[in-house]
């Protein structure tokens, strides 16, 4: 059991057991890998602010931390498996990179931390909680006036059941099977008014579309389709 009230134990479990493969290029995380440049892109594109102070929410093995690093953010990463986390901290170790890695909550961070942050990222990590718009309320909270905040996630439509759940888990092998549960998915709608209750105005909205003949992902704007982003600012 975790002591975290908006953690659920089966998922921190989950990721604990993969965290040896955060970083097989060629493994199960393998499509997190292939997007990083593709978000990284969508967020350090839009923050422009010199050594951004960055918040990284369930940032796993630090596959996208490291990255907003090398683009010369100054990164915190925190999430709830501790396994993930040994992985990010050894990991950044052997580039050079130096990331404040923590065992903390969202709500925790957001708490000590209030109006700190240049940019929040939280990607592919919504879907996993129990309550997504606390999530959202902390990661808002932890900005500052003006700061961005960065959410992806998965939509919950036939069509995103199918590719990234039964195409994704089951017949490309693109990520672990069991990772994700239908009705855990979020709809973009859904993302964006827990965000506008909390303060975060809507910027953008961008779409990762998969195509698996050359097993390559493309950015569309303005899109929702099955893996899709989202870019607020706080007022
Ligand atoms: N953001 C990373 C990892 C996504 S996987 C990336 O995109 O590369 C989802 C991560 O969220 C896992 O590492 C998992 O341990 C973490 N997580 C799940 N519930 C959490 C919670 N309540 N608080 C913080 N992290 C959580």
């Amino acid at each position: 059991m975790t002591k975290f009230e908006n953690a659920d134990d089966n998922e921190i479990n989950k990721f604990d057991k993969v965290s040896n493969i955060w970083w097989d290029l060629k493994g199960e995380m393998g499509t997190l890998h292939t997007i990083n440049p593709l978000r990284t892109k969508f967020i350090m594109d839009a923050v422009h602010v010199r050594a951004p102070k960055v918040l990284d929410v369930g940032c796993g093995g630090g596959i996208l931390s490291e990255a907003l690093a090398k683009s010369g953010a100054e990164v915190t990463g925190i999430d709830l498996s501790q396994a993930s986390l040994e992985v990010a901290r050894q990991h950044a170790k052997g580039q050079g990179l130096s990331i404040d890695y923590r065992y903390e909550s969202a709500e925790e961070i957001a708490l000590k931390n209030t109006g700190h942050f240049d940019a929040v990222t939280c990607m592919e990590m919504l879907e996993h909680v129990p309550e997504p718009e606390k999530i959202i309320a902390a990661c808002s909270q932890a900005l500052k006036k003006d700061g961005h905040a960065f959410f992806s996630t998965i939509n919950r439509t036939p069509k995103a059941f199918l590719f990234a759940i039964v195409g994704g888990e089951y017949i490309l092998r693109l990520l672990p099977r069991g990772s994700h549960t239908y009705d855990k998915l979020i709809r973009p709608q859904e993302l964006k008014s827990w965000a506008q209750e909390n303060g975060l105005e809507f910027v953008r909205l961008s779409s990762l579309i998969y195509n698996p003949f050359t097993r390559k992902f493309k950015v569309v704007d303005a899109k929702e389709d099955v893996n899709y982003m989202m870019h607020f600012i706080k007022r």
